[in-house]
């Protein structure tokens, strides 16, 4: 099995020089155990935190330890009654080809006409998820609302902004980081407004794209995004802050939002959340998915880098901007 594990705590920005790839032979399965030959392995910007020894959500990633995090692939042998060689898994063991662990480590999912099991890490996983309930439940978007999303061609955002619009918002505006990308949240996932944050001030550009102000805000960004989001918000805004990856490898002390006042003045509401507690909501929001996908309401991006060995470049392409839509490591074994 070739695993990625990482060896050193990055300051700011990771390196290659940060992981190591290492070959480790897998013994004989013993009673219980499965053997998983991965065929897609995610790599995510919350991974970013855990490389750092701090107090979190999630525990920090071990030194000298693969790489754990999502993954989808198909049994290639078993010694458990639950599970078929065949059989399609999600797991959390993260950047590895080969996996083999006892049978509670893994979850069987169905295996859908016309969709990859890449889907599982993105559109039908933990990201859309994310969207869904960020939305839905952390925001309680309502019909009428004007909506904001950043890092809107991610694989978060790009489907913020769509299931807003399937949920009746009245205007969705996204913000994203290249023209391919701007053209995209307007050509391909029908939001109404979009700009290029790189393009000048954020404030500005909202203003332009809000000019009734904004009723909801889903925050990938932090920093200047939620500045800009503060000074359009309508009275009653809410937030759901979900991520600030402009500062995940930032080494600058954080500079805060300057316009807190218009919190108290316009009644707004600010929410953090991370998805982990909001597992109970995915048997909804598959269904619901599925059911957008099967009639094209819903369509998704993947960008896909070969190799569970560059998993390391994909994850720093991921930082960079360098996806649309979701980032995913393909491994060979398909
Ligand atoms: P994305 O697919 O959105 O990929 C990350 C994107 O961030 C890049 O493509 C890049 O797009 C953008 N980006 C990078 N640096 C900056 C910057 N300085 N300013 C603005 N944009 C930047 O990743 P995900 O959809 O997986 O995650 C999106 C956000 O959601 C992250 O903040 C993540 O941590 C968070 N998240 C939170 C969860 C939770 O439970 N709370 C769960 C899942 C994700 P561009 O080219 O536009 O710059």
């Amino acid at each position: 099995s070739t695993q990625i594990q990482l060896v050193n705590r990055p300051v700011g920005w990771p390196t290659n020089a940060d992981f190591r790839t290492v070959t480790v032979d897998l013994p004989e399965l013993t009673a219980g155990q499965v053997r998983v030959a991965n065929e897609f392995v995610s790599v995510d910007p919350y991974m970013r935190g855990r490389m750092n020894d701090v107090k979190s959500y999630v525990p920090p990633f071990a030194l000298g330890e693969t790489m754990t995090g999502a993954a989808v692939g198909r049994v290639v042998a078993s010694a458990t009654d639950a599970f078929a060689v065949g059989d399609v898994v999600t797991h959390a063991y993260g950047w590895r080809d080969l996996v083999q662990e006892d049978a509670a480590g893994f979850r069987v999912v169905p295996e859908l006409p016309d969709v990859a099991l890449s889907a599982y890490l993105g559109v039908l996983g933990m990201t859309a998820l994310t969207a869904y309930v960020g939305l839905l439940e952390v925001a309680r978007l309502k019909e009428g609302d004007t909506v904001f999303v950043s890092g809107a061609a991610g694989a978060v955002g790009s489907m913020v902004g769509q299931i807003a619009r399937l949920k009746g918002a009245k205007r969705v505006i996204g913000s994203a980081g290249s023209p391919e990308k701007v053209a995209l949240l307007t050509s391909k996932y029908g939001f109404d407004a979009a700009f290029n944050y790189k393009n000048g001030s954020i404030t500005d550009q909202l203003a332009v794209a809000a000019p009734d102000g904004i009723d909801v805000y889903f925050d990938n960004v932090g920093g200047e995004h939620l500045e800009a989001a503060l000074a359009s918000f309508n009275d009653g805004g809410r937030a759901a802050l979900c991520g600030a990856i402009s500062l995940y490898n930032s080494t600058d002390a954080p500079v805060g939002p300057n316009n807190m006042t218009n919190i108290v003045t316009r009644g707004l509401t600010l929410t953090g959340f991370t998805i982990g507690n909001f597992w109970s909501h995915l048997p909804a929001f598959s269904a619901e998915m599925a059911d957008w996908l099967a009639s094209g309401q819903i369509v998704f991006d993947e960008t896909v880098v070969d190799g569970v060995e560059n998993a390391v470049d994909a994850f720093l392409g991921l930082m960079r901007g360098e996806n649309t839509g979701k980032m995913i490591v393909r491994t060979g074994n398909l």
